[in-house]
């Protein structure tokens, strides 16, 4: 069994597509969704359906959350703000609902997955170190738990403390926890542009990161076509 862990594509279409497609030669048999499939890009409406259509677990994120509801976003960030109410607007009454009708934690084979932590999934809480992932080990019974939030791949990994790595492919051993981010499909913020997504072994017990380039140049003319604001092209060239 291969699967696919994929979050934070925020309706960038283009690179959903192009992890989709490496996703299929790489053999995986099954797909996981971490959430935040809307908000930032312009394709809400085709990555909510694409990504409805494959029927796959898939948990809420914040942007998913803010968007099926009708609450002010007044104490959101600007740009973040500007970009959901368009994004209110490109969906249906039952796109909304979809997406209102996400559970917040799931449990997939023998992992957990959740969009942001385990200790207040509602909270949204960003892990951004070690010790910000010590509150969430608290509330993992599973010996893997997926999640994405960041758009930073990296992994938490407790055993007798609780540290903090990355690379491209890590092997679960016996008696250690791991919290995994899976990085973000449509919006990576580590600075390297290209598409991010994992693959859970759960045979060979690895699980392997990927870098996929996709058409960006296609995203931002339809992000500035749709009048969102600018910046949002900008920063997924830098992936920022
Ligand atoms: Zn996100």
């Amino acid at each position: 069994m291969r699967i696919a862990l994929f979050g934070d594509i925020h309706a960038n279409l283009e690179a959903l597509d192009a992890v989709l497609a490496d996703a299929k030669k790489q053999d995986v048999t099954d797909y996981v969704c971490m959430g935040d499939v809307v908000g930032y890009n312009a394709d809400p409406s085709a990555c909510l359906e694409k990504v409805r259509a494959m029927n796959c677990p898939t948990v809420k994120g914040n942007h998913d959350e803010d968007t099926a509801g009708t609450h002010s976003l007044e104490s959101m960030n600007p740009v973040a703000a500007a970009a959901l109410e368009w994004t209110r607007l490109q969906l249906n009454a039952e796109q909304r609902q979809w997406l209102s009708r996400l559970r917040m934690v799931r449990q997939v084979s023998d992992f957990t997955v959740v969009h942001s932590t385990l200790d207040q999934p509602s909270h949204w809480n960003y892990v951004t170190n070690r010790f910000d992932a010590m509150s969430n080990f608290s509330y993992q019974f599973t010996q893997i738990c997926f999640h994405g939030h960041t758009h930073v791949p990296r992994v938490y990994i407790k055993s007798d403390r609780v540290q903090e790595v990355f690379s491209e492919s890590i092997v679960i051993e016996d008696g250690a926890k791991y919290f995994i981010n899976a990085g973000s499909v449509g919006q990576p913020r580590d600075g390297d542009w290209r598409a991010c997504y994992a693959i859970y072994d759960l045979d060979h017990k690895q699980v392997v990161f990927r870098r996929i380039e996709y058409d960006i140049e296609t995203t931002q003319r339809k992000i500035l076509a749709a009048g969102l604001p600018p910046m949002l092209a900008e920063r997924i060239a830098e992936g920022r």
